[in-house]
C-alpha cells in the first residue's frame, strides 16, 4: 500500500498498535482477535514500511521480538538453545529469492566459484501447531517448554508428558548427558472438531482453529484434561552436544537434516513422513502445489512447506538472523482472507433495478487469485460493517466462493474518514432511489434508466433466451447511450445504417447483426417468456409454463384474473403467481408486448419455433460429441454416476483412466492421484461448475448465468 510521507508514520504507528493487540490476545489470552493470515500480511506490511523507513522503527514494534512474552500461569524456564521463527515467502518468486540470496551469502563465505549452484534442500511440511523445545538427560524426559519469547518458554512438563508420541526414555543405547529436541505439537483435526463441539454445548468460548486448540491445551492447568485432548508431536531438530558419538550399530550422529530426521525415527520419535530431499530448485514447486491439494486430506493442519538447507555445515555458514535462520524458510500457502485497503466503493444497477455497492481495493492474493472487488451487497451490510472510506478490510474467498467483505479493522481508520451510505440518487439516470421497509435491497423505479434497458436487452439477447450472436455488452451500451434503442422491442427496428457508423462496426458486422436478430424472432416461446427478465421466471419455471400456457395472452389472462391456474403448476407457488401478476399488470409491460408483437414476434407456441427446438435438442446431443471425460473426487451437485449419464446424453465419453485421449479431467473436492496424471499429461482440469456450464441438459446451467 502506498502512503506519502506523514501517513507512513502514522500507518507505522497504528500498524504497531494493532499488531500489538494482536500478539497479547493470541498469545497471552489465547483469543486471537484476527485471523493468522491477516495477522501476516499486516505483519508484512510493517516489515515493508519499516524496510523503507529505519528511522521510525521503535523498540516496542513487534518486529523487534520474536513470539509473545511467556504467560504468568506456568514457571518461566531460558531455553539452552534459543528457539526461532522461520521468515515467510508468499509465492515462488520470493522463494527463488532467498534461495538467491542464501546462495550469495555462501558463496561469499564458502568461496562457492559457481552462483547458481543447485544446493541439497529439504522440503517439509509446515505443521499448524506449537513449538516446543524437550530437554532429555541421559536418555530422560526432564523439561518440555513453549517457545515463549525464543529465549524463554513456560514449563509444561507435566502436560508434555501425556502426549503419547513423545518418548519418555530415548531408544539410544548411549544416550548423551543432555540433547534438546525441536518439533511441533497438534491436535489432530477429529480431535480440534470434537474439542469445540464440546465447548459449544458447554457454553465456552469456541477455539479459533486447531493451533490455538493445540496452544490453549499446552497451557491447561490441569493435566488431565491435557491427556484427554490426545496432542500429538512431530519432532524436526535434535541438537547434540558436540563430544556425543552414537555407539556401534546404532544411527549414526547425523550431518544433515535428512539423516537428523532419520535419527530422531531411530530415537523413538514421530517424525513427519510426507518429507523430501530437493536437487534442484525447480523440484520445490513440485512439491508445494502437490500439497496444496493434498493436504486437505491430511488428519491434521498444514499451513505451507518449510524449505531448509540440508547440510548442518551450509547451515552454520548461512548463519541467523535475531529472529530466523537464514537456511530456512517457510512458503506459505495462499490465505482465503487478507486484508486490503478501500480505494473507492461503485454502484452497479441491475435489470431489475437494484443498486449493488461494490468495494474496489488495492489488489490481493486471496486462495490463489488475485481479487481487487467485492460486492457489498446492500445499504444494511454496509452499515453492518460500519465501513468508512479508506478502511482497512479483511477480505475472504475460500476456494471458488465469490469474494466478500468480512470485516473492517476499524483501528486501523485514518482520522477523520467518512462513512460510507449509498446515494440517494441513481448513479445511472439520478432519479430518486427507492428504499422499501420490505426488503434489503435500493432500487431505481425508473424503467428507463440506461442500466436497467442495458440489463433488460443482455438477458434478452442472451444464450439462454434470443440468442443472438454480435451483441455484447459495450455495444448494447452504446445503443441506449446513442437512444438508438429504448426497448426490447426496439432492437428489431434497428437497420444496418444505425450500426454500420458506431465504433468497431463494419458494415458486414452490422449486416451479420440484423441477420442474427431477424433469426431469434423464430425462437421457442419458453425462450421468449424467459427473455422477459420477468421475477422468478428462469428457465424451468418458464418452460413449465408455456407448457400449459401456449400464448402471452393466454398467460396473462391468468396471471391476471386466475393465478390459482398457474400455482396449479408442479413447482409454481404463490410468490411466482403474484410476480407474474405485478408484471403483467404494469402498462409499460402491456406496451412491450404490443410493440414485441408488431416487430414481428409471435409470444406464443408456433410450428417455426418448435421445429427450431427440434434442432437445438439435436444439437444439444451432440454437444459433447467426441470429447473424453474422466471424473474424479466427489462433487456437490450430482454423484459421479449422474454427471456420466449427463455426458453422454450430450453425446460424449467417459473413461476411468488419464490418458493423452482425455479432453478433460473434472476434478471434484479430494482428487487425488488422477490429477496429477491429467497435470502430467497437460490434459485441461475443469471444475464441477466448469463441467455444469458444458452440459446442454442441465438446466440450471443457464438459470446460473445469469
Ligand atoms: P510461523 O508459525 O509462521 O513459523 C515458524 C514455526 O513453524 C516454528 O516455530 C515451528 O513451530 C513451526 N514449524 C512447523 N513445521 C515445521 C517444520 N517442519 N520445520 C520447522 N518449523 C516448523 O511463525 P511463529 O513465529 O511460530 O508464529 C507466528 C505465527 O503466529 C504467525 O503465523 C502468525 O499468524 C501467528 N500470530 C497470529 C496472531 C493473531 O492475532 N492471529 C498474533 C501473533 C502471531
Amino acid at each position: 500500500m502506498e502512503f506519502s510521507k506523514d501517513n507512513t508514520s502514522d500507518r507505522i504507528a497504528e500498524l504497531r498498535n494493532m499488531l500489538n493487540a494482536a500478539c497479547h490476545a493470541y498469545y497471552v489470552l489465547d483469543q486471537p482477535s484476527i485471523e493468522d493470515s491477516v495477522y501476516d500480511l499486516l505483519y508484512r506490511e510493517l516489515l515493508d514500511l519499516e524496510a523503507k523507513n529505519p528511522l521510525l522503527i521503535t523498540d516496542d514494534s513487534p518486529s523487534q521480538r520474536l513470539g509473545g512474552p511467556p504467560a504468568k500461569k506456568f514457571e518461566s524456564v531460558k531455553h539452552r538453545i534459543s528457539l526461532l521463527s522461520l521468515d515467510n515467502a508468499f509465492n515462488i518468486q520470493e522463494l527463488s529469492n532467498w534461495y538467491s540470496r542464501v546462495q550469495k551469502v555462501l558463496q561469499l563465505k564458502n568461496d562457492l566459484n559457481q552462483i547458481n549452484v543447485d544446493l541439497t534442500l529439504v522440503a517439509e511440511l509446515k505443521i499448524d501447531g506449537n513449538a516446543l523445545a524437550l530437554s532429555y538427560q541421559n536418555g530422560i524426559l526432564v523439561k518440555a517448554a513453549t517457545r515463549g519469547d525464543g529465549t524463554s518458554g513456560e514449563l509444561i512438563t507435566q502436560n508434555v508428558r501425556t502426549i503419547t508420541s513423545i518418548p519418555l526414555r530415548l531408544h539410544l543405547k548411549n544416550p548423551p548427558p543432555w540433547l534438546e529436541i525441536r518439533g511441533e505439537a497438534f491436535i489432530p483435526n477429529e480431535i480440534f472438531a470434537s474439542i469445540n463441539v464440546e465447548r459449544e454445548q458447554s457454553g465456552e468460548n469456541l477455539f479459533a482453529n486447531a493451533r490455538n486448540a493445540c496452544a490453549g491445551t499446552l497451557r491447561q492447568l490441569n493435566p488431565k484434561i491435557v491427556a484427554n485432548r490426545k496432542l500429538d508431536f512431530f519432532a524436526y531438530t535434535v541438537h547434540l552436544p558436540e563430544s556425543w558419538q552414537a555407539s556401534k550399530g546404532e544411527t549414526q550422529k547425523p550431518t544433515n537434516q535428512l539423516e537428523a530426521l532419520e535419527w530422531l525415527r531411530a530415537a523413538g520419535f514421530k517424525v513427519n513422513p510426507n518429507t523430501k530431499g530437493i536437487k534442484h530448485f525447480v523440484e520445490i514447486e513440485k512439491f508445494f502445489s502437490f500439497w496444496e491439494t493434498d493436504r486437505k486430506q491430511l488428519p491434521y493442519a498444514t499451513d505451507g512447506v518449510v524449505v531448509k538447507l540440508n547440510d548442518f555445515e551450509l547451515q552454520n555458514k548461512a548463519g541467523v538472523t535475531h529472529k530466523a535462520p537464514r537456511w530456512a524458510i517457510a512458503l506459505k500457502y495462499p490465505a482465503e482472507e487478507a486484508p486490503s485497503k478501500i480505494i473507492n466503493i461503485t454502484y452497479q444497477v441491475g435489470r431489475t433495478g437494484v443498486v449493488t455497492p461494490v468495494a474496489e481495493f488495492e489488489p490481493i492474493a486471496l486462495a490463489g487469485t488475485t481479487v481487487s472487488r467485492a460486492t457489498l451487497h446492500n445499504a444494511n451490510r454496509i452499515a453492518l460493517l460500519d465501513l468508512h472510506k479508506g478502511d482497512t478490510i479483511v477480505v475472504r474467498k475460500a476456494g471458488e466462493i465469490i469474494p466478500e467483505v468480512i470485516r473492517v479493522l476499524s483501528d486501523l481508520r485514518l482520522p477523520n474518514a467518512k462513512r460510507i451510505v449509498l446515494p440517494e440518487t441513481c448513479p445511472e439516470c439520478h432519479s430518486t432511489l427507492n428504499q422499501s421497509k420490505d426488503e434489503a435491497a435500493t432500487r431505481c423505479l425508473n424503467s428507463s434508466c440506461p442500466a436497467i434497458l442495458c440489463g433488460a436487452i443482455k438477458h434478452w439477447v442472451s444464450k439462454g433466451s434470443m440468442d443472438v450472436d454480435g451483441l455484447g455488452n459495450k455495444l448494447i451500451r452504446q445503443l441506449v447511450e446513442l437512444k438508438l434503442i429504448t426497448s426490447i422491442a426496439s432492437l428489431y427496428e434497428l437497420e444496418v445504417m444505425h450500426l454500420s457508423n458506431l465504433s468497431r462496426m463494419g458494415q458486414k458486422s452490422a449486416e451479420k447483426l440484423i441477420v442474427s436478430l431477424n433469426n431469434s424472432k423464430s425462437r421457442s416461446w419458453h425462450r421468449q417468456l424467459y427473455g422477459l427478465g420477468i421475477n422468478h421466471i428462469g428457465e424451468t419455471n418458464a418452460k413449465a409454463l408455456t407448457e400449459v400456457f401456449p400464448s402471452a395472452d393466454e398467460l396473462r389472462q391468468a396471471a391476471c384474473n386466475s393465478p390459482e391456474l398457474i400455482t396449479a403448476i408442479e413447482g409454481i407457488g404463490t410468490e411466482i403467481a403474484q410476480s407474474l401478476k405485478d408484471w403483467f399488470s404494469r402498462h409499460s409491460n402491456q406496451e412491450l408486448l404490443k410493440a414485441l408483437k408488431r416487430v414481428g414476434l409471435t409470444l406464443e407456441a408456433n410450428e417455426a419455433a418448435i421445429q427450431s427446438q427440434i434442432e437445438e435438442e439435436t444439437h444439444d446431443m451432440n454437444a459433447l460429441k467426441k470429447e473424453v471425460f474422466v471424473l474424479t473426487g466427489s462433487m456437490t451437485t450430482f454423484s459421479r454416476r449422474e454427471a456420466k449419464e449427463l455426458i453422454e446424453k450430450a453425446g460424449g465419453k467417459v473413461t476411468s483412466a488419464v490418458s493423452a485421449k482425455t479432453t478433460y479431467l473434472v476434478a471434484g473436492s479430494s482428487a487425488g492421484s488422477k490429477l496429477t496424471k491429467a497435470n502430467e499429461l497437460g490434459v485441461t482440469v475443469i471444475n464441477e461448475q466448469q463441467l455444469i456450464n458444458l452440459l446442454p441438459f442441465f438446466p440450471q446451467s443457464r438459470e446460473h448465468s445469469h
